[in-house]
């Protein structure tokens, strides 16, 4: 198999096992300094194109370069593992799977790269998982919120505005105010402003990012469970973070005119069986493998 069909394949088992779940352990025995941490949700899994990332809320990315020795396995559990677990350069486990890389020459993790998340200038916003958080002054910044036609999504991470919204978080937000996530910050009036705050403190306080309480992130392709429409997730902002809405009840500010966006393919019609997100575009991803040959 070429490197570049064997990468896909793995990024894509990687993917029906890991997306939207929160990790429960994670072992890298050469690795010593930033770690992916336990109980983060992994957001994303990137193919490049001899390289494999995974993407956690916090914006945490982990690149594994892969030759032709290299894999990523993926194991239910109680599978027998077809290789030597002492020989695993990194081993990451979820509820029921656990995914474990051999061979890779050389392993990476860093920040997603944000200016926004890591302002060089300017003071930084309210921390919102604290519970004596100021929220008037986190009204304050977003009412005073420089460019006026930014996106209420990409404000929502924009630390100096507020901190500790995670990506989760933010679309649980949006979603909850049934706020349009492309929303001009500039349109939204004082009391609208308050009120995700508001709610984005109460959240960040009794913070469970299991999949079970979370109403709309990790949903995409199930039906919305207040208006019943199937669930979207575009790719949006800066960060290029992963965004789960609803178009059907998520209208208020709606923007005449959509940001730019790079809409993921697996918004594309699968005809096949699984409705899960991560099966639907594993199946999109061996369809696209099988017409390339
Ligand atoms: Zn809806």
């Amino acid at each position: 198999m070429l490197i570049g069909s064997k990468v896909q394949h793995n990024a894509a088992a990687l993917r029906t096992a890991l997306l939207g779940k929160k990790m429960v352990r994670f072992e890298a025995p050469l690795m010593d300094s930033l770690l992916p941490q336990v109980g983060r949700t992994i957001e994303e899994v990137r193919n490049l194109n001899k390289s494999i990332e995974i993407i956690w809320d916090n914006g945490i990315v982990l690149n594994t370069r892969m030759k032709m020795m290299s894999s990523w396995d993926v194991y239910r559990d109680g599978d027998t593992w077809r290789k030597d677990a002492a020989r695993a350069d990194v081993l990451i486990e979820v509820q029921d799977w656990v995914a474990v890389c051999f061979n890779t020459p050389e392993i990476d993790v860093y920040h997603d790269f944000d200016p926004r998340r890591h302002p060089i200038l300017g003071k930084l916003g309210p921390d919102l998982s604290h519970v004596d958080a100021d929220i008037e002054e986190a009204v304050d910044r977003m009412m005073e919120y420089e460019e006026r036609d930014e996106t209420v999504a990409e404000v929502l991470l924009d630390q100096r505005v507020v901190r500790g919204v995670s990506n989760v978080f933010r679309c649980e937000i949006l979603w909850a105010c049934e706020m349009h996530p492309w929303a001009n910050i500039g349109t939204l009036k004082r009391a609208e402003c308050r009120e995700l705050l508001t709610l984005a403190h109460e959240m960040l306080q009794n913070a469970d990012t299991s999949l079970d309480h979370l109403a709309i992130y990790g949903r995409q392709g199930k039906s919305c469970a207040r208006c019943g429409v199937v669930a979207k997730v575009n790719h949006h902002g800066e960060a290029n973070r992963v965004l789960y809405w609803c178009a059907g009840c998520q209208t208020s500010h709606e923007p005449l005119v959509r940001p730019n966006f790079t809409p993921l393919y697996i918004e594309r019609d699968v005809s096949m069986g699984d409705s899960h997100p991560a099966a639907k575009q594993f199946m999109s991803e061996i369809i696209s493998l099988r017409d390339v040959g």
